[in-house]
């Protein structure tokens, strides 16, 4: 029997042979966990294939920037792929689309970050990264620094190298990672882990002398680079406090070890800025970007490498002839031409700026409507990027017991209400990262309905 005789149900279909990422295979094998599949996006709207409509509050996984359904991208890829639907760009070789969004995205950030590097995802520019920093410090006669710090609770993705340098356990324990040369240190979450009357600038000195204390403790001869990200995503939506990146900075400065910006979420106006770089004064090596570059339409990612490390790259291959790592897929055309066709749209409709005026009203909104609940401990965010944390009692603080799943409780009765949030396990809450395009009547409704959802869940307890 084929796969498919006898088989008229995409869900049962989807039980048997589709291997999902993240998921409890046991689970959705038996039907305990429902196949969702979504069929339809338009708007900040997808729709399931049961004709539920609801509103994507996280912007599928906080990459549909400029909403689902945009005409303009499609037509930028069809026409690409009747001129040229594939590539390689090794050795030289080039493609139109990919020539321009190399300029167009040295020109958004500047800071001297002149040279783009493409992959697919958001993993592979990090796999990348690691690279680029190895082969630097190589160059310069220092082949021992090869140690890459990141960040408990960090997301820098699912591969070898960039999910050892995610600093979530359930992405190393089953698979022997993190690798060797990975360590982690604290990220901020200055409401969670401040000591007692300690102030947000006192807090950010603390972190950065326990990364000092680390680097010294290692040995700054074999520290190559740091990974973070400007606000923690996945980890529980963490702007970076007072005076951390300044602090932080400074300790790299004084070890030579390099500073990638991990900005796949927040590149591209999620934080109201055109990156958290800006945002926060950040002045980094290498940056990765992925997700808003193209708003998911196709994948596409960067590794943007500063006019001071591509001198040494450069070098390099006057040396030891060509730099040799690349994908099939580096520099796709079509891929290329979506970004573009995205970037236009972001440009042309201002999303940068709404992310930041429409972005402060949703803040606002948020902390009106939660901060004062009982259940709540901390409403955060920046921009269209925004977090409710949920605990048992606010004082003193108690965290509810993370089995009760209190933020997929009230992930599930926002869903039912038409609100896709994301629920936070690490956190007990729930996060927001709708796309950029929000109205102020959709930022109203969207806090209204996840209120309704997490007064439902409090109602139960
Ligand atoms: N870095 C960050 C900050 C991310 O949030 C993600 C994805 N959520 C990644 C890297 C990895 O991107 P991808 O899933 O495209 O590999």
């Amino acid at each position: 029997m084929t796969p498919l005789e006898g088989i008229n149900d995409d869900a049962v279909l989807d039980r048997r042979h589709f291997f999902h990422p993240g998921t409890d295979l046991a689970q959705f094998a038996g039907g305990d966990l429902p196949s969702r599949i979504i069929t339809g996006g338009k708007g900040i709207h997808v729709t399931d294939r049961d004709g539920h409509r609801m509103i994507d509050g996280f912007a599928g996984l906080w990459c549909v920037n400029v909403g689902y359904g945009r005409t303009e991208i499609a037509e930028a890829v069809r026409a690409q792929m009747d001129r040229l639907s594939y590539y390689h760009s090794y050795s030289g070789n080039s493609n139109e689309p990919a020539i321009h969004l190399s300029a167009r995205i040295a020109g958004m950030i500047g800071m001297d970050m002149n040279h783009v590097f493409y992959g697919l995802s958001g993993s592979d520019a990090n796999e990348t990264n690691a690279k680029v920093v190895w082969y630097y410090h190589r160059i310069l006669g220092k082949p021992a620094k090869r140690k890459l710090i990141a960040r408990h609770r960090s997301y820098h993705g699912s591969g070898v190298m960039s999910g050892s340098l995610t600093g979530q356990p359930g992405f190393h324990d089953l698979f022997g990672l993190p690798l060797p040369e990975v360590l982690h240190v604290a990220s901020p979450h200055y409401w969670r882990d401040a000591l007692p009357g300690e102030s947000e600038r006192d807090y950010s000195l603390r972190l950065a002398k326990e990364l000092e204390d680390l680097i010294l403790q290692e040995g700054p001869d074999t520290v190559a680079a740091f990974f973070a990200e400007p606000v923690v995503g996945s980890g529980g939506i963490l702007p970076s406090p007072e005076g951390y990146w300044e602090a932080v900075q400074k300790v790299l400065r004084r070890h030579d070890v390099l500073l990638v910006a991990d900005e796949v979420v927040t590149g591209f106006g999620r934080t109201g800025a055109a990156f958290g770089s800006h945002l926060y004064d950040i002045r980094p090596d290498l940056m990765a970007l992925a997700k808003g570059l193209s708003s998911g339409y196709l994948p596409i990612s960067a590794s943007v490498v500063s006019d001071r490390v591509w001198q040494v790259l450069e070098e390099g291959t006057r040396q030891n002839g060509p730099f040799i790592h690349g994908w099939t897929y580096s520099a796709h055309p079509v891929c290329a031409a979506a970004a573009n066709a995205n970037l236009d749209i972001i440009e042309r409709e201002g999303l940068v700026a709404n992310a930041r005026d429409t972005g402060a009203h949703f803040q606002n909104c948020l902390q009106d409507a939660f901060a004062g609940h009982p259940m709540v401990g901390e409403v955060r965010g920046v921009g269209l990027l925004a977090a409710v944390e949920f605990v048992e009692d606010r004082s003193p603080r108690r965290f509810f017991d993370p089995a009760r799943g209190i933020g997929a409780k009230v992930t599930e009765a926002a869903r039912r209400k038409g609100l896709i949030v994301r629920s936070m396990p690490k956190s007990d809450g729930i996060g927001f990262a709708p796309p950029l395009t929000l109205t102020i009547a959709e930022a109203e409704e969207i806090v209204g309905i996840a209120l309704d959802a997490a007064l439902a869940v409090a109602a139960d307890l």
